[in-house]
Parts: structure tokens; C-alpha cells; sequence
């Protein structure tokens, strides 16, 4: 899909978004740094091209801890192990998930972003596609300039508006971002990822982080296990886990940290988790399974922990956007309510996989690949 904006028409929507700023309470000299943006077209495209690159889990995996990403985030431990024992003091939330985000946002401060977030969020907002919230972010990144929190010449991250060492939304900033070494700024943009980082730590205390529990652990299921109860949205207390025959995937009982979910991230052939509350929590900061799994499994090899055991179905690919959409229209043409045809695999589109798989008398994992959707035909 081509973009159709222009410059000049770009400067037509700064214009009429002037008075709307005015009336969000930001300071007319703050619109100072409005002048000399112009229209990114680049940022436009990758909004609008992003979904379109679907990787599989263990594609995205085998790069989020890969081992120079695992021993980087060793060597990062190791030279902020003083601000680490601070922040687990301060927040309770164990070091290696918080270097995992790291890690995984920026390649431990490597790559922050050079994009000038302004210009970023004002092309979003013109071009429209979700331009109520892109222009909201906008106003948020105008108010932590005029509170002096960085000027807007330093203000830069990636295209979508994400920013600094944790790549945090404008919105969070105001909602988690804390000044760790008092100097009156929170500065989650500078070499120093003191402030990055305690936002990081208090973005998951906030959000409900509990410290020495795991975001889940690696299991294997038994023969003859009911694959309709691997959901997140199934939560089960770990005893009926194991009464089911579900165990550690090195042999030992389950850990109990309450209730738990068993989830396939690639169906019945991949590997299976147990995860736990801590996995919800992770959710907030990006809520794709493949990115929770990746910053789990990064922070468990950070502290020591070896790889996933078992395999992935590595022969399969994920479904393209353009399947998805077929897919979804298969299943509601068979009488099973894929929740619309948007290509987006959500809850609804998982359960009527499963339900199709039912009454097929196949395994009703709810994982669709290229083979499900040829018997859909
Ligand atoms: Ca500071």
C-alpha cells in the first residue's frame, strides 16, 4: 500500500494541530520545536508494511539469545552489577529479566534509534492509518520536552516513536520512567542507562512483577494429554498439572508458583511451557508470545540456564498475512466464528482452529501452518 501524504500536506496538519496542542496544555514556546519537521515518508511505510513480516518463533528466538546476545548481557551484568543490586533493591524485580529487555530493545544500548522522535510520531499522526494515537503520543514526547527531560534535538529512537535503552512509548514514560540518580531529569536517552534502566525495573514492579518467580519453565506433556487445555486462557493450580502428567522438561516435579497456563507457541510438534503469572507481566511491555518467550528465555540463560531441550517444527513457516485472512474466511465459511477476518491471530481465530480441529478428530492444538490451511481448501 502506497502512502498518498506530501510535504505540504504535512504542513497543513502541523498547522491545524497547533491549537490542538495549545489546548492539551503544552506551552506555546514548546511548539517551538515544531519548526523545520517535515514529512518522513520511511516511517509512513514501515507503519503500514510491518505486519506483512511474520517470522516463526525459533527464527525470532535463535536471534533474541543467540549467544552473542547472551554474552553481551553477561558483560553488561557484570559492569553494572552495583545499579543492578540497587534495582533489585529498589524494585524487587530480578536483574536478568531487566537486561533481558534490554538486551532484546536495544542490544544493551547498542542500537537506541537515531529517528527524531517529533518528526517520527507528527508523520504517524498525519498519515492517518492510527493517527488518534500516534497524535497522542506526540502531545506526551511535547510535554517531556517542555519539562526539560531532554531537548528536542536529543530526543531520537526508532520509527514508530519507541525511545532510548527500553525503547519506551512517550505514554510510558510518564507512566513509569523514574529519575534513578536524582539529577532532576529522567534521561532514558543518554549513554547512562541508570534512569533506562530503574524504568525498566519500575515498568514491571508497577505492572506486577514478583521477584524469584519464574516467567515460566520448559515441560513435556504425556501421551494421550488434552491438547484443548493448552491456552493461556486455561490456569490451572501446578498440583492438577501434574496430575495430568505434565512435567519438567529435565525430568523433575513441577515448581509451584500458582496458577499456570500450558502453552504451545508452535503447536502439539514444538516445544510446550508452563508459564506463570510473571509471563502476564512481561505482556504489558510487549504482548506478543514470541517477545514474553524471548525475554524469558534470555533472562534464564543470563542466569544460567541452559537452551530449550526440545524442537521446533523448523521445516514449517509462518502463515503469511494473506493466509491468515484466508484462513479466517475458511473457518467462518465451516461454521466456526474466527472472530472476523482482520489476519490477526487472536483468541478467537485460535479457538476456532482448535474447534475445527476438534471436529476433524485432529490434535486441537489451535497452531495453523500451511498444511492446516491446505485440508481447509
Ligand atoms: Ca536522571
Amino acid at each position: 500500500m502506497a502512502y498518498t501524504g506530501t510535504e505540504a500536506g504535512f504542513q497543513d496538519w502541523l498547522t491545524a494541530f497547533r491549537p490542538r496542542a495549545l489546548a492539551a496544555g503544552l506551552a506555546p514556546s514548546t511548539l517551538d520545536a515544531l519548526e523545520g519537521l517535515g514529512f518522513d515518508p520511511a516511517v509512513v511505510d514501515k507503519d503500514r508494511n510491518q505486519s506483512e513480516f511474520t517470522k516463526p518463533i525459533w527464527t525470532y528466538l535463535d536471534s533474541a539469545a543467540s549467544d552473542d546476545r547472551i554474552a553481551a548481557g553477561e558483560k553488561a551484568l557484570a559492569r553494572h552489577r552495583a545499579l543492578f543490586d540497587r534495582l533489585e533493591a529498589a524494585y524487587g524485580v530480578d536483574r536478568e529479566v531487566v537486561a533481558a529487555i534490554w538486551g532484546l530493545e536495544s542490544a544493551y544500548g547498542t542500537f537506541r534509534g537515531d529517528i527524531p522522535t517529533l518528526q517520527a510520531l507528527a508523520s504517524l499522526a498525519y498519515d492517518g492509518r492510527r493517527g488518534a494515537f500516534f497524535e497522542a503520543q506526540l502531545i506526551e514526547a511535547l510535554k517531556i520536552v517542555q519539562d526539560r527531560h531532554i531537548p528536542a534535538e536529543r530526543m531520537r529512537g526508532s520509527w514508530a516513536g519507541a525511545m532510548g535503552h527500553t525503547q519506551f512509548m512517550p505514554s510510558s514514560f510518564w507512566t513509569f520512567a523514574v529519575d534513578f540518580d536524582g539529577d532532576g531529569r529522567r534521561d532514558i536517552w543518554g549513554d547512562d542507562p541508570t534512569d533506562a534502566l530503574a524504568s525498566a525495573a519500575a515498568y514491571l514492579s508497577k505492572s506486577g512483577w514478583t521477584k524469584g518467580m519464574p516467567w515460566g519453565v520448559e515441560v513435556t506433556l504425556p501421551e494421550g494429554f488434552d491438547y484443548a487445555q493448552t491456552s493461556e486462557r486455561v490456569r490451572k493450580p501446578v498440583a492438577e498439572w501434574q496430575a495430568m502428567g505434565v512435567r519438567l522438561a529435565d525430568g523433575g516435579a513441577l515448581p509451584d508458583h500458582g496458577l499456570s497456563s500450558v502453552l504451545l507457541p508452535a503447536g502439539h510438534q514444538g516445544v510446550a511451557f508452563l508459564i506463570c503469572a510473571n509471563f502476564q507481566v512481561i505482556e504489558t511491555y510487549n504482548k506478543a508470545d514470541a517477545y514474553v518467550i524471548a525475554v524469558g528465555h534470555l533472562a534464564d540463560r543470563l542466569k544460567g540456564g541452559g537452551p530449550i531441550r526440545a524442537s521446533w517444527p523448523r521445516e514449517d513457516r509462518a502463515l503469511t498475512r494473506e493466509e491468515r485472512v484466508e484462513l479466517q474466511r475458511l473457518l467462518t465459511a465451516a461454521g466456526f466464528d474466527a472472530g472476523g477476518v482482520d489476519g490477526l491471530m487472536g483468541p478467537k481465530t485460535i479457538a476456532a482452529v482448535r474447534a475445527w480441529q476438534m471436529a476433524q478428530g485432529l490434535v486441537p492444538d489451535g497452531y495453523a501452518n500451511p498444511a492446516l490451511l491446505a485440508r481447509l481448501r
